[in-house]
């Protein structure tokens, strides 16, 4: 395997292992870039660290899944930044489902360190907000809730977490009468408002923030309202959520190559 020289070794990395035999000056090989989604109005993007999703967060897609929600607290999945591709992406249709679904959500974005945080500390933490998509292997999620395991093979999949645009927190505002849709082939399968949201955005930020150092780069997910549904190959999915750049995905036959 060819070296590849890499500036970013971090320092730590080599204090621990600078005994003779294991101090490391290369990486084996490099990682694909980082994602990095657009803002609005900004010549600099926003890099992605961590996607942090919240689960059941709409009263009515709760329902639609067959399960009651509860305030006890919000619970969360996690998505990998090298599964996310950009608002306007073709991609492959994913393998080991028959029922690949779209989830409609706002994406909010940290701009700035936040730990055990204040509803207020919360909202200033805040970059900005974007459209996103959770898209699912339904059939995997629920075999996986019913046996009682993780939601990884029904949740993080390849290309399978979509994001628009950035608007700054300076420029828009989530209020409860912002209208969140969505449409397969100009058909509309989801739509909703902010005002149904469970947990607030607040209320999320200071939850997780009790168990992340949530940082700038850090997006979560917010959850979906009802009338999700599945797509298949060749169908167009366009979201939107007022006042945000719109959110946009066409899924394509399946390549049987990762891309
Ligand atoms: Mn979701």
């Amino acid at each position: 395997m060819r070296l590849v020289r890499n500036v970013a070794i971090s320092k730590q990395l080599c204090i621990n292992h600078s005994k003779k035999g294991l101090h490391v000056t290369d990486t084996l090989f490099q990682l694909p870039a980082i994602p990095v989604v657009p803002v609005l109005n900004e010549n600099a993007g926003y890099p992605v660290g961590r996607i942090f999703c919240v689960g059941r967060n709409y009263a009515a897609h709760a329902a639609e899944m067959g399960v009651e929600v509860d305030r006890e607290a919000p619970f969360y999945f996690t998505k990998s930044p090298a599964n996310m591709v950009l608002s306007g992406a073709q991609v492959p249709y994913p393998q080991g489902t028959d029922n690949f679904h779209y989830e409609m959500e706002l994406a909010l974005a940290i701009g700035a360190p936040l730990f055990q945080a204040t509803a207020e500390q919360a909202r200033a933490a805040i970059y900005g907000f974007g459209c996103a998509l959770d898209m699912t292997r339904r059939d995997l999620q629920i075999r996986e809730r019913k046996k009682q395991r993780p939601w990884s093979l029904g949740k993080d999949v390849e290309n399978g977490t979509v994001l628009a645009p950035l608007t700054r927190a300076s420029d828009w505002a989530p209020s409860p009468e912002r209208r969140i849709h969505l449409a397969v082939n100009g058909e509309t399968r989801q739509d909703a408002t902010l005002a149904e949201l469970i947990w607030s955005l607040e209320e999320i930020l200071c939850h997780l923030s009790h168990f992340y150092h949530l940082r700038p780069g850090d997006i979560i997910l917010t959850g979906t309202p009802a009338g999700v549904g599945p797509v298949l190959p060749g169908d167009v999915i366009e979201g939107g959520l007022d006042g945000l750049q719109p959110i946009s995905l066409r899924v394509n036959a399946d390549t049987g190559t990762v891309q």
